[in-house]
């Protein structure tokens, strides 16, 4: 999961992170108040959006005007009108592909005068099992970019679990930040900070891009991005709190409501297939004929007739989707459930795109038989190769 940056910097802050004062707003109407809190004589208006990127991003509205997500402001009435100008606008950066995310809301900090940026971050390391921190004096810019061009700016310390943190990773980080005098006690204190929310809060990362020097030599968190693992989630209720589901792929929210591993993709071809493994092999294959899936979908090893009833829904409601192909292994999963689900959702929702099913296993003649007698055009898949090539040639002709 994953939370918006003013959210990330309030966590940080009750930790006891340097991190500057600011206020998210909701409502145009709030922006002046917010920004009057503030002690200036510099104001950062940002939009709140789960994509990074901001800065360089822009608005799809000529009414937003010619800036990023990120504007500094000389006044309070400035940023109230910064603030005005962002809300409600579809911002496009990088991260949000082509068609941009609508801005809801806002964050104003007081601004910060900026000497260097610095990257920070900590993850789940998963080549070496443990928590890593990820380090460079290139910070402020797309980090995959410095992985691209200058991979030796960028450093990696993992923390043994068994003897978990010390002040030496601290130092460490300092000299590879070059760091000098006060700010290397102080990095020495961040690095245990935010080793100790990362922990306690099972973050899966948390990236600082960037983390600043001021020009008196002091460290602040500018911007702050974190993301919660899923499975750990249900100990946090205070994290769950700040879920924003106007983030999430409409999908995939529904999807998740369900208990259904599913993720949206790109290509033509929707897939409902129980077991991750199979999934994967659909999709595979999906390609290897020429065409693209349109979503990974497990509906899990004992669905319902209800649970393959919403999948069904979720894979017609994409406008992407051209064809279906149905996968299913039954093992635990009983072929006459998943058809009788099909049948279900078709009744409810129609069927505007062809449909081909391959059965297999548990009760699958009396699933086969369940299709064939339901008056619906479906196509049969003999087998996984069969099943593949005929729903690529429905679509693609
Ligand atoms: P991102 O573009 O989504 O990563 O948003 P950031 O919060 O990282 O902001 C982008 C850039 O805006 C930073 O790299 C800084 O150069 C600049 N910026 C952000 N906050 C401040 C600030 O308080 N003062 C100044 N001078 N620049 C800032
Ligand atoms: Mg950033």
């Amino acid at each position: 999961m994953n939370i918006h940056e003013y959210q990330a910097k309030a966590l940080l802050r009750s930790y006891g992170a340097p991190v500057s004062d600011g206020r998210p707003v909701l409502r145009a109407e709030e922006a002046k108040t917010a920004a009057g809190e503030l002690d200036g004589p510099l104001w950062v208006v940002k939009a709140q959006i789960h994509a990074g990127g901001r800065g360089k991003g822009k608005f799809v509205e000529p009414e937003a005007g010619e800036k990023g997500g990120v504007r500094l402001a000389r006044s309070v009435s400035e940023a109230a009108e910064l603030a005005k100008q962002m809300l409600g606008r579809t911002l496009v950066t990088h991260q949000t592909g082509p068609i941009g995310k609508q801005v809801n809301r806002i964050y104003i900090e007081a601004g910060s005068d900026i000497a260097r940026e610095l990257y920070l971050a900590l993850l789940v390391d998963r080549q070496t099992s443990r928590i890593s921190f990820v380090v460079s004096t290139e910070g402020g810019m797309d980090i995959e970019e410095v992985a691209a061009k200058t991979p030796e700016k960028i450093l990696t310390f993992s923390v043994d679990p068994a003897t978990g943190l010390s002040d030496f990773h601290g130092r460490r980080i300092a000299y590879a930040l070059k760091l000098e005098g006060q700010a290397v006690k102080q990095c020495v204190q961040l690095v245990k900070t935010l080793y100790r929310a990362f922990l306690e809060k099972d973050m899966e990362m948390l990236e600082i891009n960037p983390l600043v020097v001021t020009p008196e030599g002091t460290l602040k968190v500018l911007d702050a991005k974190v993301s919660f693992d899923n499975n750990a989630i249900y100990r946090h209720p205070d994290i769950l709190a700040l879920r924003d589901e106007t983030e999430e792929d409409p999908k995939e929210l529904a999807a998740s409501k369900f208990d259904l591993n599913y993720i949206a993709l790109d290509g033509e071809i929707g897939c409902m297939v129980n077991g991750a493994g199979l999934a994967m092999a659909t999709m595979d294959i999906i390609k290897l004929y020429g065409a693209e899936p349109a979503n990974f979908l497990d509906v899990g090893g004992g669905a319902t007739k209800e649970k393959v009833t919403e999948a069904f829904k979720i894979i017609t409601s994409d406008p992407n989707v051209k064809g279906i192909l149905v996968n299913i292994f039954g093992g635990i999963m009983r072929c006459d459930i998943i058809a009788e689900g099909i049948i279900a959702a078709v009744k409810e929702v129609g069927l505007q795109v062809p449909l081909v099913v391959r059965l297999e296993g548990t009760n699958v003649e009396k699933g086969k038989e369940i299709i064939a007698n339901s008056g619906l055009n479906v196509i049969a898949g003999d087998n996984l190769s069969d099943a593949a090539q005929k729903i690529v040639k429905a679509v693609k002709g």
